[in-house]
């Protein structure tokens, strides 16, 4: 459930109208509930309630300096996977021992800046990775704390794009050499192995891969203690999927997945970790646009919004579905007409839904695309020289942006032209 629902025949976030706001910072924009954030993190602490756990919120799907302070304030940890994210997390106050960091290729560079801040956990994911942190540590006469990310070789069954734990991907090392390479981690100096780490992909909607993947990893755990390693802590990684089609059957609760985890490795006495993004942000945000013209083609009605795939690269990227629902409330029963709902990027590919039904639409209509919270500004650009969009968070009947619409003249003076031009 979210805090998007129609109040008196218009689309309200939380107690706020959103042509209240669109009247105060212009289409299109992103639009956040807190109360919605607050909810879907609670969710996953009943889920993991009597393990000992620390929920790091994949800031990656969402790093607004707004939103991840708001999961701070709530208990989370983060999970981070760039120095830019490390720098963000810190800025918003979370500690550096609340903070994880992932990623199959950090650098030496966001290794120290780790090291310097403070730093939970390296999730390490190559051998040449161990070597690197292991030279980088020592250097600063300090100790990183690791775990090691195995590549379980399970089919998450979700998108191409966002499958991390096969084989053939770049993820992790193949659990079957996973005692092999703890033991080279035992051996490094600046090291020290605390863990296990294992993610397998992004909009799981089954919990069986999970659950292959984590009595694997409960498999190993079993192996390593008998090796001489101390594994005190398993990162379960993220990847729930949420439901983008409101009309189709709902991926599992995290209930059912804190089950999977209670069942396959709770019994270990270890720390669990889990790194969900999507659940927590996905559906906690909007997207809301214009429409600039009603274009009558030759075969299809063309539903041109003020919005583009610069703004939310979902469906042009992944032939991702999102609901989308006008912001005035249509008539019980009122007729629905197809279109193909598009964005002004000079490309076909800027196409969000093709003949999708909605109900007569007129130029001006404000239109809402769901589950938008995660996965969309983070990814969004300027191409096309379309400024960022803005970004606002609703609290109860309060609004604010947090993040402004810059000016032409922002987006312009950030290049420089030579002077021999
Ligand atoms: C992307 C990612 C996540 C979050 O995935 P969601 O599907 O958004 O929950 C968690 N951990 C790692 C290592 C990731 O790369």
């Amino acid at each position: 459930m979210d805090h998007f629902l129609y109040k008196n025949g218009i689309l309200h976030a939380e107690d706020v109208a959103l042509p209240e706001i669109a009247a105060a910072v212009g289409t299109p924009f992103y639009v956040y509930s807190s109360a919605t954030l607050t909810r879907h993190f609670q969710v996953f602490e009943d889920a993991l309630a009597g393990l000992d756990h620390l929920i790091c919120y994949a800031m990656k799907s969402n790093s607004n300096q707004a939103v991840i302070a708001h999961m701070a304030s709530l208990g989370a940890g983060m999970d981070v996977v760039s120095g830019g994210e490390y720098h963000r997390a810190r800025a918003a106050g979370v500690p550096g021992d609340r903070i994880v960091f992932s990623g199959v290729g950090k650098t030496a560079e966001e290794m120290a800046l780790a090291l310097e801040g403070g730093i939970r956990q390296f999730n390490v994911e190559s051998e040449p990775e161990l070597q690197r942190l292991s030279q980088v540590a020592e250097r600063m006469g300090k100790t990183a704390p690791i775990t090691i990310r195995v590549n379980p070789d399970v089919d998450a069954r979700t998108h191409e794009k966002i499958a991390t734990g096969r084989k053939e991907d770049k993820f992790g090392i193949p659990i079957a050499r996973a005692r092999e390479v703890y033991r080279l981690a035992a051996s490094l100096p600046g090291l020290q192995v605390i863990g296990i780490d294992v993610h397998i992909g992004s909009q799981l909607t089954d919990l069986e891969p999970f659950e292959i993947a984590y009595k694997k990893v409960a498999e190993l755990t079993h192996a390593l203690r008998a090796d001489g390693h101390e594994i005190s802590r398993l990162d379960l990684g993220g990847g729930l999927g949420i439901p983008y089609e409101r009309s189709n059957t709902a991926p599992p609760l995290p209930l059912e997945y804190g089950e999977v985890i209670k069942r396959t490795v709770g019994d270990l006495g270890c720390e669990i970790e889990i790194e969900p993004g999507r659940l927590i942000s996905g559906n906690a945000g909007l997207l809301v646009a214009s429409t600039i013209y009603v274009k009558h083609g030759e075969d299809r009605d063309f539903l041109i919004l003020d919005a583009a795939m610069n703004d939310l690269i979902r469906p042009a990227m992944y032939g991702a579905w999102h609901d989308m629902v006008p912001v005035v409330e249509p008539a019980p029963g009122a007729e629905q007409t197809p279109y193909d709902i598009v964005g002004p990027v000079c490309e076909s590919g800027d196409t969000f839904a093709k003949q999708r039904n909605l109900p007569a639409m007129a130029e001006g209509d404000l239109i809402a695309f769901r589950s938008a919270g995660a996965y969309g500004a983070v990814m969004s650009s300027e191409y096309n020289s379309r400024p960022l969009i803005p970004e606002v968070m609703v609290n109860g009947d309060q609004f604010a942006v947090i993040r402004a619409r810059p000016s032409f003249d922002d987006m312009i003076n950030r290049d420089t032209i030579p002077t021999w031009v």
